[in-house]
């Protein structure tokens, strides 16, 4: 079974993959920089904070040694407090860092040694013989050092800790100190590799939608010109009155319908088509017939065979004659129409003179001509020997007749309808002019003036014709293996061309 799928649903899916693709990379570096900010965040907030909190409690340690000693030479008070401060300085930033500690940062285990090292230790053992303890002091650990227990000086003092546990307090502070200087670095080390990737992952994610988008683009737009294509051709095909055209879309979407609406349509215009033809010609062959009899009789009254006729009858009768002349030469050219079918097979074509076809056109048209008051010039080839052309007599005179006819029947009084034949670019053939002076056609209407039945709004109330000539000298050209167009002077008026193919082309 063929899945149905029609423009807009390919259209869909393709945007819908485009979106995943292009969200996915968006999602992707989103995720990537929230990671990087918790990682900057974590060293903006906390590393660093441990790092200057660490320096103060480095600070700390050295002022409490420092005030401890000078309490212990110059007995001030003033020294002690001074260590009091900067043991509340210690304290309050060992306090700071353990708070740092959350569910989503955990404190590195020196600061736990450092916190227990201080518990145990540090002790209230500075106590001025004239002043109180200090308030926040600790109370002594089991086993800090007392001036009691382990110094026998007679001030009642002692090194409120010794030089190798301070030492040692600062060893662990240094340490700590550079474990969380190598935190900061392995982040943003992290953060680096992090922000490397990122950029890898989004270029690679653009990439692929850049490409996805062009690879849909060029899917999507070849599944749409391909059948307009068809279909162009199909309608071009119409246009020019070839109804065999089959538009072959066999695609599931919106496009084969179209084809198959439009091969209906042509197939039915077809059949009408041919109706018409078969009636036309019926009926015209049916009129045709007794309209002979009734011009053979006029005829005969006109040349007397039964009997005198006044003037006046006379004039009447010719009038009727000529008017049957007028409605048999339309009959035939409405016979001409629906018969010219297959002309490949009816056309047997023959030499024949271009300069005689063109003098002998023009012969034929000097009286409508001279009635007009428009001049016939005609232009031979003046080649040596005449290159012949290959058709079939009659047929061409009747194009010629044809053109020339119109050229003069559209020329303003007294101008000139030029009529020539000359060689052209293709050497095989040989090209027919007709020009006149005339209105020319307006461009949008170039292209109608061949089709059948076809005459311009500006003629169609008050000039005689039906609007087959064209259509008719077009069908008999096309059969002889040439072509006939149009194009308006650069003046004034227009000229019709039509190519015959010369005798040693079709020889
Ligand atoms: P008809 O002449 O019977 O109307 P044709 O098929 O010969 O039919 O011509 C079709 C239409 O082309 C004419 O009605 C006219 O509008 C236009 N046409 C043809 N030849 C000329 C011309 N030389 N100058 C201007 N318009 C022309």
């Amino acid at each position: 079974m063929r899945l149905k799928l029609g423009i807009a649903k390919k259209l869909s899916i393709f945007c819908l993959f485009f979106i995943l693709i292009l969200y996915g990379t968006v999602l992707d570096l989103l995720i990537n920089i929230q990671t990087m900010s918790g990682m900057s965040g974590q060293i903006v907030s906390i590393n660093n904070e441990i790092a200057s909190l660490s320096k103060v409690m480095l600070d700390s340690l050295i002022s409490m040694d420092v005030n401890d000693k000078k309490y212990r030479l110059l007995k001030k008070d003033i020294y002690l407090t001074y260590f009091e401060t900067a043991r509340n300085d210690y304290l309050s930033a060992l306090d700071k860092i353990a708070g740092l500690a959350s569910l989503e940062y955990k404190l590195p285990e020196p600061w736990y040694k450092i916190q227990n090292k201080y518990e145990q230790y540090l002790i209230p053992h500075i106590q001025p013989s004239s002043t109180k303890p200090a308030s926040n002091t600790k109370p002594p650990a089991d086993n800090a050092i007392s001036s009691d227990s382990n110094n026998n000086s007679s001030d009642n003092t002692s090194p409120w800790i010794f030089e190798p546990v301070l030492e040692d307090w600062m060893k662990s502070i240094s340490n700590a100190k550079q474990e969380n200087e190598r935190e900061i670095e392995q982040s943003l080390i992290h953060i680096n590799d992090r922000s490397r990737e990122s950029v890898k992952k989004g270029m690679i994610g653009f990439g692929i939608s850049i490409v996805a988008g062009i690879i849909g683009v060029w899917f999507i737009s070849q599944s749409m010109l391909k059948p307009l294509n068809k279909l162009k051709n199909g309608l071009k095909g119409i246009a020019l009155d070839n109804y065999d055209h089959v538009i072959e879309i066999k695609s599931n979407d919106e496009f084969g319908e179209l084809a198959s609406v439009f091969n209906d349509m042509s197939r039915q215009l077809k059949e009408s088509e041919s109706i018409r033809s078969d009636f036309i010609a019926i009926l015209s062959h049916e009129i045709r017939t007794p309209l002979a009899s009734i011009r053979e009789s006029v005829n005969m009254i006109i040349e007397d065979v039964f009997g005198p006729i006044n003037e006046k009858q006379r004039k009447f009768l010719e009038i009727a004659s000529s008017e049957i002349s007028r409605i048999t030469i339309l009959l035939n050219h409405l016979l001409n129409v629906s018969m010219l079918k297959s002309d490949s097979e009816r056309i047997k074509p023959e030499p024949l003179n271009p300069n005689q076809l063109i003098s002998d056109a023009a012969m034929s048209l000097i009286g409508t001509a001279n009635a007009n008051d428009v001049e016939l010039r005609v232009y031979e080839i003046s080649e040596t020997p005449v290159p012949l052309v290959m058709g079939i007599k009659n047929e061409i005179l009747q194009v010629l007749l044809n053109i020339i006819g119109n050229a003069i029947k559209f020329s303003y009084k007294q101008s000139f309808v030029d009529i020539s034949v000359f060689k052209g670019v293709n050497e095989n053939e040989l090209i027919f002019k007709v020009s006149d002076q005339g209105p020319g056609i307006p461009e949008d209407e170039q292209t109608l003036v061949f089709k059948k039945y076809y005459r311009s709004k500006e003629v169609r109330t008050h000039m005689d014709g039906v609007g087959l000539g064209l259509n008719i000298s077009k069908k008999i050209i096309q059969a002889h293996g040439g072509t006939i167009y149009m194009e308006n002077n650069s003046d004034k008026g227009c000229s019709f061309f039509f190519t015959l193919p010369t005798e040693n082309e079709k020889n």
